[in-house]
């Protein structure tokens, strides 16, 4: 069921182009990365050359496609956007390499997904601009070599650790997005609640940016349902006694938990005696796939401290244990 507020698929409704900032100025938070990328693009444009390679990674919804948008809006160049399982064949590749202008920049998100055959031909093409390819069948296959204008591929994922090494070397910058503060999420929500033309108040931001689980997406999501609550029983305004009301309704807790978080520590508490309990195990427990865990849950819950990840499995931490108004006893069973 992806009709949840916390989830790795973009909806419909995420694609409003409208909230995405077109340059990296107007780009909140992830201040390295920023200052970075804003080195590398105007040492190639002074070159007059492609931009390096750039593999943005990191969980969903922090803003690893709208980078790669920016990079493209501030190389003044086009940008060709596909994803690793819509390629399925070397051809698909070949056919969006060779349609590239110079300097274009292809974004492939998702890019761990990518099969290893169109994989293999990835590496020639972002080393040398070139792509062997083969033709015919049987006894009359041939390799024909092409080749592409210089080009910048961005790379998107979630899993880092599912890159091939040779995919992830060829890429000569690497970022890694972290989870937004409140204050940055406060700054988009305002953001967008210039672009969408809805008043909101200054402890409804703070609310919001609270709820948001350090992510934009989330954070613009909950806006768009806050509004809607706001317009049919209020006045069009956003307050806080709204935004507590419609977040209680979607289940969002005030720790920005939702129930899929609570459904996953309750488990390692009560079903697993706090751990150390296996990835898999509580990923059956609670019914989600273990890579849902594994890239949308697990690091949030890490980062915040109610997890630790040992080399026997994840443990509850004390934070778990206040949330779920259950005893903590330290070390008991460690
Ligand atoms: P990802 O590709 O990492 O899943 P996206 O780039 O699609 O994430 O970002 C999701 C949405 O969040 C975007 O449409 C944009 O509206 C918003 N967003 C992400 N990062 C930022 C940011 N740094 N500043 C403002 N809005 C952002």
């Amino acid at each position: 069921s992806d009709d949840r507020i916390i989830s790795s698929m973009a909806f419909k409704e995420d694609e409003d182009q409208t909230l995405r900032p077109q340059r990296l100025q107007d780009y909140v938070g992830q201040k390295d990365i920023k200052e970075m990328l804003d080195v590398y693009i105007k040492a190639a444009l002074m070159r007059n050359e492609a931009l390096d390679h750039i593999l943005f990674y990191g969980p969903p919804g922090l803003g690893k496609t709208t980078l790669a948008q920016i990079v493209a809006n501030e190389m003044d160049v086009n940008i060709k956007v596909t994803s690793g399982p819509a390629i399925e064949r070397q051809g698909d590749l070949a056919a969006i390499l060779t349609s590239l202008e110079p300097g274009d920049v292809l974004f492939i998100d998702e890019i761990h997904r990518l099969p290893r055959v169109v994989e293999e031909v990835l590496y020639s093409a972002m080393e040398d601009y070139v792509i062997d390819i083969v033709i015919g069948k049987d006894g009359q296959s041939r390799s024909i070599r092409i080749d592409l204008p210089p080009f910048t591929l961005v790379g998107a994922t979630t899993r880092f650790g599912d890159l091939s090494a040779p995919l992830r070397d060829r890429f000569g910058v690497v970022m890694r997005l972290e989870y937004y503060k409140n204050e940055e999420l406060a700054d988009i929500i305002r953001r967008t609640s210039i672009v969408y033309k809805t008043e909101i108040e200054a402890n409804a931001v703070l609310e919001l940016s609270k709820r948001s689980r350090g992510t934009p997406r989330i954070s613009n999501r909950l806006f768009r349902r806050v509004r809607d609550f706001a317009q049919i029983i209020g006045d069009g305004v956003i307050t806080k006694d709204i935004t507590n009301l419609a977040l209680d309704k979607l289940g969002i807790a005030p720790s920005g938990l939702d129930y899929t978080d609570k459904r996953y520590l309750s488990a390692i508490v009560e079903k697993f005696g706090g751990g150390p309990v296996g990835l898999e195990s509580i990923a059956a427990t609670i019914g989600e796939e273990v890579t849902t865990v594994e890239d949308v849950y697990e690091p949030f819950l890490l980062q915040e401290g109610y997890i630790k990840r040992t080399a026997r499995g994840r443990v509850a931490m004390k934070k778990t244990y206040d949330l779920l108004g259950i005893k903590y006893f330290k070390g008991l069973f460690e």
